[in-house]
C-alpha cells in the first residue's frame, strides 16, 4: 500500500512516516500542498493523509483540488484543528475520515486499515483468495491451517498480491506498494521477498509467470 503524507511539520512528518514504514506502508512524503497535488497527479495512492495548515496551498485547498480532478483517493485529514466546524467543513470537502492532533500512531494506523478494506471487501478484516488469509492488524497469514507471521515487506507484497487476485503484478509494480521515492531499492529484492514467503506458506500459493511477475488464484 503507498501512501502520501502532507506535512510540514518536519518531527510529526518524520514520526509519521517512519511509523507508516515500520507497518510495512510505501510512504511518499510531502512538505507543502503544491506538491501534494503534483504527487498526486504523476503516482496511484491506496490513502493520502493531510495536514490542513500547509505553506504555498492549504489542506482545503489541496482537497478540494483532488475531488475536483475527479480523484477516488481516500483522503484523511490529520490535524491540530479541532473544532466542530472544521471537521464537519473537512468531511463535507471530501475528506473520508479526520483525526485531531495529538494522536496516537496506533489510532491512525487503524483509521487507515478501516478505510483500505472499504472498497470491495465486504465486511471481512481480512484479505483472503480462499487459500491464503492475511491480517492486515497483525501482518499474520494463514494458510492450511497454519499461522505465520510476515515481516513488514513480505506483507507488503502478499497484500499487494491478494488485494489484486488473478492479476499478474511485476516487479515494479510490486515494488511500487513497497518502497517509497527516496528508498534504496536491490534489484533482485522481489524474488528475496517472494521465496522468503513462500518458505513461510508455501511454494504453491505464489505464482510466477515467466518474464511477466507474480500472481495469487482468484477465489474459486
Ligand atoms: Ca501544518
Amino acid at each position: 500500500m503507498r501512501v502520501l503524507l502532507i506535512e510540514d511539520d518536519r518531527m510529526v512528518g518524520a514520526a509519521v512516516a517512519q511509523a507508516l514504514k515500520d507497518a510495512a506502508y510505501a510512504v511518499d512524503w510531502v512538505t507543502d500542498g503544491e506538491s501534494a497535488i503534483e504527487a498526486a497527479e504523476v503516482e496511484t495512492y491506496d490513502v493520502a493523509l493531510l495536514d490542513l495548515g500547509l505553506p504555498v496551498r492549504d489542506g482545503r485547498e489541496v482537497l478540494r483540488r483532488l475531488r475536483q480532478n475527479g480523484r477516488a483517493l481516500p483522503v484523511i485529514i490529520v490535524t491540530a484543528r479541532d473544532g466542530l466546524d472544521d471537521r464537519i467543513d473537512g468531511l463535507d470537502l471530501g475528506a473520508d475520515d479526520y483525526l485531531v492532533k495529538p494522536f496516537e500512531i496506533r489510532e491512525l494506523l487503524a483509521r487507515m486499515r478501516a478505510i483500505l478494506r472499504r472498497p470491495g471487501s465486504g465486511t471481512s478484516p481480512l484479505l483472503s483468495n480462499g487459500v491464503i488469509s492475511l491480517d492486515p492488524a497483525t501482518h499474520e497469514a494463514v494458510h492450511d491451517g497454519e499461522t505465520c507471521h510476515l515481516t513488514a515487506r513480505e506483507f507488503a507484497l502478499l497484500q499487494a498480491l491478494l488485494t489484486r487476485p488473478g492479476t499478474i503484478l511485476s516487479r515494479s509494480d510490486l515494488e511500487r506498494h513497497i518502497y517509497g521515492w527516496n528508498e534504496e531499492v536491490e534489484s533482485n529484492a522481489v524474488e528475496f521477498l517472494i521465496h522468503a514467503i513462500r518458505k513461510k506458506i508455501g511454494s504453491a500459493a505464489i505464482r510466477n509467470v515467466r518474464g511477466v511477475g507474480w500472481m495469487v488464484d482468484r477465489a474459486s
